[in-house]
């Protein structure tokens, strides 16, 4: 493969963080989560960070313009040469107009995007189980409405190059199943 450059689409919960992971060490590219850009900068009290805080405690998108951004910024780094592994960008059309924008100036695309299907019961228990500082109940609806609204949508304009993968059952078993997809599909 000359690059993988894939995207993981799939609600709050769906397990893309720790499958972002595990394909970035199989592929040999990075994981890029903007969720944890967003919390490092938080952690460092940067003025990115701050300015996300108010969003992400209420479980609401942080602006395209700021996402992009740093989302721009980090696809500057030498590791993403032969691609990455996105986890949690873009989450709006407007975000995947923009990525495409900055992949064509290298002449890049993306090769796959990897939606994964999980039922929304059996993520809200596995939200609820993890105890991160935004994973009260309310925050926790709040962000499935989110992705139900503006990031399913991204699953029609990718069309044609989405795979679906079932995201129930273990770990390494979810990960066999999106490698065999990656394989046939990039
Ligand atoms: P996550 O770790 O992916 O669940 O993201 C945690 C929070 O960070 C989200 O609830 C949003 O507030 C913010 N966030 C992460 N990724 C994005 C994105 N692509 N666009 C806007 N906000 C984001």
């Amino acid at each position: 493969m000359a690059g993988v450059r894939v995207v993981l689409v799939g609600p709050p919960g769906a397990g893309k963080g720790t499958q972002a992971i595990r394909l970035a060490g199989s592929l040999g590219v990075p994981h890029i989560s903007t969720g944890d850009l967003f919390r490092a900068n938080l952690s460092r009290r940067t003025e990115l960070g701050l300015a996300a805080q108010r969003f992400m405690d209420a479980g609401e998108l942080v602006s395209d313009e700021v996402t992009v951004g740093m989302v721009a910024d980090r696809l500057t780094d030498p590791d993403t040469e032969n691609g990455f592994i996105l986890d949690g960008f873009p989450r709006t059309v407007a975000q995947a107009d923009a990525l495409a924008e900055l992949l064509a100036r290298d002449d890049h695309e993306l090769d796959a995007v990897v939606a994964l299907e999980v039922p929304e019961d059996v993520v809200v228990a596995r939200l609820l189980g993890r105890g991160r500082g935004d994973d009260t109940e309310e925050v926790i609806r709040r962000r499935q409405q989110i992705y139900r609204e503006e990031t399913y949508p991204l699953l029609r304009h990718y069309a044609s190059r989405t795979v679906t993968v079932d995201a129930v059952g273990e770990v390494e078993e979810i990960t066999g199943r999106v490698l065999d997809a990656l394989r046939t599909r990039t």
